[in-house]
């Protein structure tokens, strides 16, 4: 292969130099030093012509809005929750109590609203779910025994790991009951510093079961209870919703109702079916929040103002009952007709009834009602390709993009990728 194959932009027999390749993928919009990386390998290579093309992969590879096809409500690969954030620059009072002028509390703001929202005394908002249990479990039983039932002993997406998790925080492991059954009895006959029940999230056991409620553990032992609930059901009732609690949520434990039977913390994420930003909440008792929010951890786990500012206007929305003004809820309560009514917009493609899940390791194996759009054989990599990438599951054979998850927003823009297809 001669030295000089491909398109040199410069012409002429000697490859181009770093810098004048590099100047010609300007259009490309990336950082120049960025273009002199790509533009450097391409040389290496001898092959010029690759340069823009590495070039144009760099750029696919940042963080870029892509369109949810997928039908997967909290998609962990996506972000989870889709969210608004506000972007100006500003500054806040974020450790200021403007009354006195004195320095004020991380926590007078996002976490004292989602405090009231789950009834608890006090609440802590950290940088994910698995904060929350960590730090949970480093405060409250460093060097001490923690109850689990072995049915609790789960693994959630992404390498988290109650075993894991809880030796990571120094914290004992004392394991109760058996993988399908665990009583009273199992939990009375260890003497713990602290329970923790774990939501199994995204599995169900089912057929020969037995598990103990939080309120039968809580009136039975002396140590805390402390329930991660992961997903992060805010209030059964679902008062933000003006038709009350979705079928498809079934029994999916909340937050408020946990508490009220006697859990001393819970923990959940912020991103899950809270509808917020990636964070970690613990809320319940005060005193337990203060041993948890004095512990070291607590300031590497703590989040900036950016998700604290999200967690606050989420919980205003669902203190307002507002559930419209939260993108998971709106998504979620859509009604099939419209999203048909949209996909039959699209002219592309053939409109289908399919079905939605909530995802993100809450509700497992219940789905929502949906409609969308349906192509033969699989496009997903031609739709994810497009400009905004697209991302849509095969079923059967067929390339399905469900609505729920698209904001109608971008329906223009689906349309006209569809169509160029
Ligand atoms: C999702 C989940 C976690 C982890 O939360 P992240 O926000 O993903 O860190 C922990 N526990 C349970 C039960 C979960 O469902």
């Amino acid at each position: 292969m001669s030295e000089t194959e491909g398109s040199a932009p410069s012409g002429g027999d000697r490859p181009p130099s770093v810098d004048a390749l590099a100047r010609d993928l300007a259009d490309t919009g990336l950082p120049h030093p960025l273009l002199v990386d790509v533009a450097r390998r391409a040389i290496a290579d001898g092959d010029v012509a690759a340069a823009r093309s590495h070039a144009e992969a760099l750029g696919r590879a940042l963080l870029q809005p892509v369109v949810n096809a997928t039908g997967v409500l909290l998609h962990t690969n996506l972000g989870r929750a889709p969210m608004a954030v506000q972007a100006d620059a500003r500054y806040t009072n974020l450790e200021l109590d403007l009354a006195s002028g004195r320095r004020g509390s991380r926590s007078a703001h996002a976490a004292s609203l989602l405090a009231r929202l789950c009834d608890a005394e006090a609440a802590l908002v950290v940088n994910n779910g698995a904060a929350a249990v960590l730090l949970v479990l480093a405060a409250l039983a460093g060097g001490r025994d923690v109850a689990v039932s072995r049915g609790e002993l789960v693994e959630i997406g992404g390498g988290f790991r109650v075993p894991e998790v809880l030796a990571q925080s120094g914290a004992r492991l004392v394991e109760v009951g058996t993988t399908n059954r665990t009583r009273l009895a199992d939990y009375r006959g260890v003497d713990a510093d602290l329970y923790l029940k774990v939501h199994q999230s995204n599995y169900r056991i089912v057929g020969f079961t037995e598990s103990v409620s939080v309120r039968d553990l809580a009136e039975a032992v002396d140590g805390p209870v402390v329930v991660d609930l992961g997903s992060g059901l805010i209030d059964a009732a679902c008062q933000w919703l003006a038709s009350g609690p979705p079928a498809w949520l079934a029994d999916e434990p909340a937050a408020r109702q946990a508490l009220a039977d006697g859990a001393a913390l819970v923990t959940f994420s912020g991103d899950k079916l809270f509808g917020g930003p990636q964070a970690g909440v613990i809320a319940g008792q005060k005193e337990l929040v203060d041993r948890c929010a004095r512990h070291p951890l607590a300031r590497a786990l703590r989040p900036g103002q950016l998700v604290l500012n999200a967690m606050q206007q989420t919980a205003l929305a669902y203190l307002r009952r507002d559930g419209m003004a939260i993108p998971f809820w709106r998504m979620v309560s859509v009604p099939v007709e419209e999203l048909r009514a949209r996909a039959a917009s699209m002219i592309a493609g053939e409109v289908v009834l399919c079905e939605s899940v909530p995802g993100g390791g809450s509700v497992p194996g219940l789905a929502i009602p949906s409609a969308g759009v349906a192509l033969d054989g699989d496009r997903t990599a031609e739709l994810r390709a497009a400009d905004p990438p697209i991302i849509a599951r095969v079923v059967d054979g067929r390339t399905v993009l469900d609505l729920r998850t698209v904001d109608p927003a971008d329906d223009g823009a689906l349309a006209k990728v569809l169509c160029a297809l």
